[in-house]
């Protein structure tokens, strides 16, 4: 149903950079070890992800363009412990109903196939090569949404929120290399090797990295560990700050407060560290399905975990010479 999937794309699909983030989030939930993206026009003529992960078999294809088709859970007790990063089959049949898609992907042991979807209409679908892996393009995005259209930002306001979320999934996923390039001109990379300050010197520069104090701790329930900059080294917004739990992207107030007040009085009034925080926990602990864009989570005993992340990162900066 074309209309369901527009109606649903107004809300997973806001924005250039939001088609990013889920065909991303998509090649990280496939094993992808790299995952390079190409956009043209600030995403708005083409947005293109071309993953080394598992593919999608032949006959799974039409499925994942089907709302609420997700090869992800397969059982209630799944969604109380996700571990992948999508899980609600919405993003493939949202995105595609409002723009240009073909898709090639294959895993490798068979011959792939390449799909074409516009308008969320099915142009065409037919056999491509072997090559495991997924490349999937999104062109003309909102064509046919104008009212969407209207609402962008000037091309460099949506590029920076390519970047921004592109950085987010780089320093949550050392362990993967990614490239983002712009019209040909490459933005971001980073290797893949898997060590966060490397990905943070990548994106903040190796002197900034300098100023980036590393901490771990844990205590009965949580493990937690990272890095947050020194006072010096602070942005304007709250939005450079990356929470993972179980390696998950999440957006969650206290936690983020929870760094903030590590500094205790440390910080000028507006300014904000920059951190990547790494949380170990029960996943039967996390309540990820609370909001659509799927990074809110709820979290049992979080005042526990606030504690713990305030205790370490206000004793790690207090070891610095401030
Ligand atoms: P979700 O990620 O919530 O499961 P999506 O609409 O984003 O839903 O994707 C639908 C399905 O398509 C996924 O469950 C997955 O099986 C498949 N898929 C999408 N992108 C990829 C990819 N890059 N590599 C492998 N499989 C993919
Ligand atoms: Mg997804």
């Amino acid at each position: 149903d074309v209309l369901a999937d527009q109606i649903a794309a107004g809300e997973v699909v806001e924005r250039p950079a939001s088609v990013v983030k889920e065909l991303v989030e998509n090649a990280i939930d496939a094993n992808s070890t790299q995952i390079d993206i190409l956009v043209e026009e600030a995403g708005l003529k083409s947005i293109e992800v071309v993953d080394n992960g598992d593919g999608i078999a032949a006959e799974d294809v039409s499925m994942a363009f089907e709302r609420h088709a997700t090869s992800k859970i397969t059982t209630r007790e799944d969604l109380f412990k996700v571990h992948s990063l999508g899980f609600r089959g919405e993003a493939l049949p949202s995105i595609a109903s409002v723009a240009d898609v073909l898709l090639e992907t294959s895993t490798g042991d068979e011959a792939g196939t390449q799909m074409h979807i516009k308008g969320g209409q099915v142009i065409g679908q037919s056999l491509s090569a072997v090559r495991k892996g997924t490349d999937i393009s999104v062109k003309d995005l909102f064509f046919n949404t104008p009212a969407r259209l209207k609402y962008m930002k000037s091309p460099q306001t949506e590029l920076a929120n390519i970047s921004d979320i592109v950085n987010r999934l780089a320093l949550s996923y050392p362990q993967i290399a990614f490239t983002l390039s712009h019209e040909g001109r490459e933005l971001i990379r980073t290797s893949g090797r898997g060590d966060l300050l490397q990905v943070i010197a990548g994106i903040y520069g190796v002197q900034n990295a300098r100023k980036m104090v590393k901490f771990k701790g844990e205590d009965v329930d949580f493990e937690i560990y990272g890095y947050t900059s020194l006072p010096e080294f602070t942005r304007a917004s709250r939005q450079y700050i990356s929470v993972l739990i179980n390696g998950r992207y999440v957006k969650n107030f206290q936690v983020t407060k929870a760094i903030i007040e590590g500094y205790g009085s440390k910080l000028m009034v507006g300014r904000y560290p920059v951190a990547v925080l790494n949380i170990k926990m029960d996943p039967l602990l996390v309540d990820v399905n609370v909001h659509p864009a799927k990074q809110e989570v709820r979290i049992s005993q979080e005042s526990q975990l606030q504690d713990l992340i305030t205790k370490v990162i206000y004793k790690e900066l207090s070891k610095e010479n401030l």
